[in-house]
């Protein structure tokens, strides 16, 4: 299932690490439930520089994940051709320019064709008896 949403906290959590990691790029998978995004995945891995975030590591075949987000310090809320070869290997992704507020992202599907996401409420009230959730924090 493609992801149409986001959850609010999400993202601003998003922005914030983006924020935190100017005037690098950020970079992580995302996680959905349902069609609400409202997870993302760091991987460690991830190395990031003033001009690009690896973007290898991100291609795991057997990793779940509903798309990716990554910052661009620039303020560019296009994708580059590069971004445009990774988005085949995600439904849905974020693309966040500084200043990182709520204006200033975008989301693209596979074939780079921007498409709009709402920012809706989620209850997360479920998820903090998930283990899951118990293992990463
Ligand atoms: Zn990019």
């Amino acid at each position: 299932m493609t992801a149409k949403k986001i959850a609010s906290e999400t993202l601003d959590f998003i922005l914030a690490s983006c924020k935190a990691s100017h005037p690098h790029e950020f970079g992580a998978l995302l996680e959905a439930d349902g069609d609400v995004i409202t997870n993302i995945i760091y991987l460690p891995g991830t190395t990031a520089t003033d001009e690009s975030v690896s973007l290898n590591t991100w291609m795991l075949p057997n990793m779940k994940h509903a798309g990716s987000i990554h910052s661009h310090p620039n303020g560019a809320i296009y994708p580059s051709e590069e971004d445009l070869i990774f988005f085949q290997a995600g439904d849905i992704n974020l693309i966040v320019g500084h200043p990182y507020n709520r204006t200033s992202w975008k989301a693209f599907d596979r074939s780079g064709n921007k498409v709009s996401i709402e920012i809706v409420d989620y209850d997360f009230q479920d998820d903090l008896m998930d283990d899951e959730m118990d293992d990463d924090f």
